[in-house]
């Protein structure tokens, strides 16, 4: 029906613009000479072309030969002519009128494939682009679907599977814009990954366009389009360049779908591994790390039992501050490893407050004292350091953490140094030392939890579970500030926390 209405108001424009030319010409026949009176039907073809069909620009090329013959060529209005030459001007006013309505409406066509091709990339990368940040399928075919009514001028509306079968339950929209009882047409595109409903071969009745959306591997819901009566009288989205671009709208969406599940399921995996990996190093770790110091304490405290009185009382005393010694490394052990659950878990809450570095700095090497006998501590904390905004706590013990492994992994006698000032906005606070330093490459491994570096398994003495450095990490960065190791120049590591100002909350 629309196409008939269409040609009819091609054919009356047409005619009116030859009718045009034709008063045009009637008018000034006697001044201008015919081959110029052709020009004007010339014109009438070119603006016949380029609104109108091929069809009836041909028509119109015809028709404006014929009326140049009856109205410009004497004798008038008659088809008769006096000179015979004029035979050649009509031919090579019809071809020319031929070639110009030709040309003139494939560059039209032309013009307009170039736009719809245009509009439909333009389209699709909104899609894309508009998919690329969704993780979450749901959220993913939310937006698809949103897209989709603005570009196709229709109401939508997708469906998921819900245990394997296409559900109306599922749905996008808060309002079912289909009856019920289609959700059967909807599980066919389902199950058969073809498109169906309104307008097409099954189920032509249906209110809607079903699409399926398949992917690579399988189909992953339907669309589903209605006109909208509102908007779209013409049914826009029938046309065929249109299903074609539903089409592929569909399948995009299906492979954002897919994308996104199959970017969760990697996740999953790695999850997985990590956790397995993380059980195995726990397991081993805990199973050396909490069996010798039992097993020096069981030994110890089985020895004083059976033999407690025979033994000089050097011997006793020794006993027992290997028992003490052992089991304030296992309760350091256990500590550490609640620590990182907690921290892991986001169950440490911050008590932060305003406090002079100094201050922090000091308590951590008061409780040092006793292991750092015969070392020389030298502290560089540039003067008017502003206070930090940090839990005194939990930094004391990133820094306890990390003058212990000084003192686990360097020699005894080599001195250590502390130097604190503030650069670019924040305050930088450097632990340095002068033993064999972080072996290159290891720099970041040390910071993950369990990993024990190659100066960590130099001797069975230099007991930990590869904990101290991921606590010191997980602390510093819930400051939101950072955490990294360097290498000396002259030998040794720097251990470099920055830690940014904040102003009062
Ligand atoms: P642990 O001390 O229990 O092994 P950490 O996480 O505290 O665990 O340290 C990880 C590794 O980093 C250690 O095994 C050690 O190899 C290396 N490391 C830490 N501090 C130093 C340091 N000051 N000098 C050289 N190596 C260090």
């Amino acid at each position: 029906m629309a196409a008939s209405r269409t040609l009819t108001r091609e054919t009356i424009l047409a005619v009116a613009i030859v009718a045009t030319a034709t008063v045009a010409t009637v008018l000034l026949r006697d001044t201008l000479a015919p081959t110029n009176l052709a020009m004007i039907y010339l014109g009438g073809v070119v603006a016949v072309a380029m609104r109108c069909s091929r069809r009836i620009s041909v028509i119109s090329s015809f028709l404006s030969v014929a009326a140049f013959d009856f109205f410009c060529v004497p004798p008038y209005l008659t088809f008769a002519v006096s000179d015979y030459q004029y035979v050649l001007t009509f031919a090579g006013m019809l071809i020319v009128a031929l070639v110009i309505s030709t040309q003139t409406v494939r560059l039209r066509e032309h013009a307009a494939h170039a736009a719809a091709a245009q509009a439909r990339t333009e389209a699709l990368y909104r899609l894309s682009s508009r998919l690329a940040g969704e993780t979450r399928v749901f959220e993913a075919a939310r937006a698809a679907t949103a897209l989709a009514e603005e570009v196709f001028g229709a109401r939508a509306v997708m469906f998921l599977p819900e245990d394997g079968r296409l559900s109306f339950r599922r749905r996008t929209s808060d309002v079912l814009p289909v009856p019920p009882s289609e959700e059967s047409i909807a599980q066919w595109v389902f199950d058969n990954g073809h498109k169906a409903g309104l307008r097409t071969g099954t189920f032509p009745d249906a209110t809607a366009l079903y699409l399926p959306l398949r992917g690579a591997r399988e189909t992953f819901g339907v669309l589903a389009v209605l006109p909208d009566v509102a908007l779209n009288v013409e049914g826009r989205i029938f046309a065929p360049e249109q299903q074609h671009l539903l089409e592929v709208f569909a399948g995009q969406t299906a492979l954002a779908i897919e994308r996104t599940m199959s970017q969760r399921a990697a996740e999953e995996t790695r999850f997985h591994m990590q956790t397995e990996q993380m059980r195995s190093s726990l397991l081993s770790a805990v199973s050396h790390d909490l069996r010798t110091p039992l097993a020096s304490i069981t030994g110890a405290a089985s020895t004083l039992r059976s033999q407690g009185g025979r033994l000089p009382p050097e011997t006793r005393d020794e006993l027992l501050e290997s028992i003490s010694d052992e089991a304030d490394r296992l309760s350091r052990l256990v500590g550490n490893l609640l620590d990182m659950t907690r921290l892991e878990s986001g169950g440490v809450e911050l008590r932060r407050d305003f406090y002079p570095l100094e201050e922090i700095v000091g308590t951590a090497l008061q409780r040092m004292e006793s292991q750092l006998e015969g070392r020389t501590v030298i502290t560089e904390l540039a003067e008017n350091l502003p206070m930090v905004f940090v839990d005194d706590v939990l930094l004391g013990q990133v820094l306890w953490n990390l003058l212990e492994n000084i003192v686990k992994y360097t020699p005894s006698g080599t001195p250590i140094e502390l130097a604190a000032f503030e650069k670019d906005g924040a305050v930088i606070l450097e632990v340095r030392d002068r033993g064999p330093g972080v072996p290159a490459g290891e720099e970041e491994r040390i910071f993950e939890k369990f990993y024990r570096g190659q100066s960590g398994n130099v001797s069975d003495n230099v007991r930990g579970a590869g904990l101290g450095l991921p606590i010191c990490r997980a602390i510093i960065e819930a400051h939101r500030g950072t955490i990294q190791a360097l290498p000396r120049d002259g030998g040794g590591s720097i251990f470099l926390i920055r830690l940014p100002l904040e102003s009062r909350k």
